[in-house]
C-alpha cells in the first residue's frame, strides 16, 4: 500500500475516508486536522497564553506537542502544562514523571496540583470513603468532576486565558452519548470544543483533538517517538463510559465513519437543545461561589456527600 499524497510505503489507511498515508503525510494530517479544528472554532488568538491538561498519557502529551509546533509560529503566545496528581496509588507518580520530561523537552513551564493539597484529601481517600456510602457512583465520576476544578484552579494560577485539554473525537463522542444516557439535557449542551462561562470564574476550555480518533492520537503519539504513560489506571473500565466504548467501537468498525456521523449529527441539534433549555438560569455555589445549577456546585455537591465540607 502506497501514500496516496507521494508514492511512499503507507503506514496506516484510514478506512472512513480511503486515504493511505506514509508516516510524513500521516503525521502531517493530524497536525492539520487540529489546526483545522482550532482555526474554524477560533480556540485560539496568537496572544493567548494556553494551558495544557497534562495527564502523561497518549492524547495529552501528544497534543502538548502539536500546540508546542503551533506556538513556535507565534511569537506572543505562550504554552504551558498542568498536570493533576490525583493521588492515585502506584499509578501517578510515573505519569508524573513523563509530563515533567516532555515539558523539560519541549521547554515548557510546567505546574502540578494535587488532590490532597487542593481538596484536602487524595483520591484514593475518596473512593474509601464513597465504597462505604454504597452511592453507586464510580471513582471516575468524582475524578472528573473533582479534576475539572482543579485544573481550572491552576490554570488561574499559570494566568492562562485558555485551557486545552485532550478529549479526543471518541471522548467526545462518548461524552455526548453519556449526557443522554445520564438525561443531562444541560451537560449536553455544554459538550462542546469550546466552552465559556460569562461569569469569568473558569478559564475558556478547548479540546483541539475532539476531530481526531483515538487510535490516531495514539498512531501519532508513536511515530512521534514521544514518552507517555500506557499504564492504565487502576480504576479505569468502572464507568459506564467504558460500556460505552466498546460499543462504539464495534459500531466503528462494522461501519467506518460513525465516530464521525455522531459527532455532525450533534452539531446540529445542539443549537436547537439550547434554545429550548436557554431558561436554566446558574446560581452560585453557596461554599466556593462557583457557578452553580444548584445551592451547590457540583464538586462541592460531592464533598459534602463525602464529609469533606
Ligand atoms: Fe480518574 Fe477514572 Fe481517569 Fe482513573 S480512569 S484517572 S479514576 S477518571
Ligand atoms: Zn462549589
Amino acid at each position: 500500500m502506497k501514500c496516496m499524497k507521494c508514492g511512499v510505503e503507507a503506514v496506516f489507511q484510514r478506512l472512513y475516508s480511503g486515504e493511505a498515508l506514509c508516516r510524513n503525510h500521516y503525521l502531517r494530517s493530524v497536525e492539520q486536522r487540529v489546526y483545522t479544528a482550532i482555526k474554524s472554532r477560533r480556540m485560539l488568538t496568537p496572544t493567548d497564553t494556553t494551558a495544557v491538561a497534562l495527564s502523561g498519557g497518549k492524547d495529552s502529551t501528544a497534543l502538548l506537542h502539536i500546540l508546542h509546533g503551533l506556538e513556535k509560529r507565534f511569537p506572543k503566545a505562550k504554552l504551558a502544562a498542568v498536570t493533576v496528581d490525583e493521588g492515585i496509588k502506584g499509578y501517578r507518580r510515573e505519569a508524573l514523571a513523563i509530563a515533567r520530561e516532555n515539558c523539560a523537552r519541549l521547554g515548557v513551564e510546567h505546574a502540578v496540583v494535587s488532590f490532597k493539597e487542593f481538596y484536602g484529601l487524595s483520591l484514593d481517600a475518596v473512593v474509601r470513603r464513597v465504597r462505604k456510602l454504597k452511592s453507586g457512583l464510580t471513582p471516575c465520576a468524582y475524578c472528573g468532576v473533582l479534576r475539572r476544578k482543579a485544573l481550572n484552579h491552576a490554570a488561574k494560577r499559570l494566568n492562562a486565558s485558555k485551557l486545552a485539554t485532550a478529549h479526543n473525537l471518541d471522548d467526545f463522542v462518548q461524552t455526548l452519548l453519556l449526557n443522554i444516557f445520564h438525561g443531562d439535557i444541560y451537560r449536553l449542551t455544554r459538550t462542546e470544543p469550546v466552552t465559556t462561562e460569562s461569569g469569568g470564574r473558569f478559564v475558556v476550555r478547548i479540546k483541539p483533538l475532539y476531530e481526531v480518533p483515538e487510535a490516531e492520537t495514539a498512531l501519532y503519539a508513536y511515530l512521534q517517538g514521544i514518552k507517555f504513560q500506557s499504564t492504565p489506571c487502576p480504576y479505569a473500565g468502572t464507568a459506564l463510559r467504558s460500556d460505552l466504548r466498546v460499543i462504539v467501537n464495534g459500531m466503528e468498525s462494522k461501519h467506518p465513519g460513525i465516530k464521525y456521523t455522531i459527532l455532525r449529527t450533534f452539531e446540529k441539534v445542539i443549537p436547537a437543545i439550547k434554545e429550548e433549555t436557554k431558561c436554566v438560569e446558574l446560581r452560585t455555589c453557596g461554599n466556593c461561589g462557583d457557578p452553580s445549577i444548584g445551592n451547590l456546585c457540583k464538586p462541592c455537591e460531592m464533598l459534602q456527600q463525602i464529609n469533606v465540607i
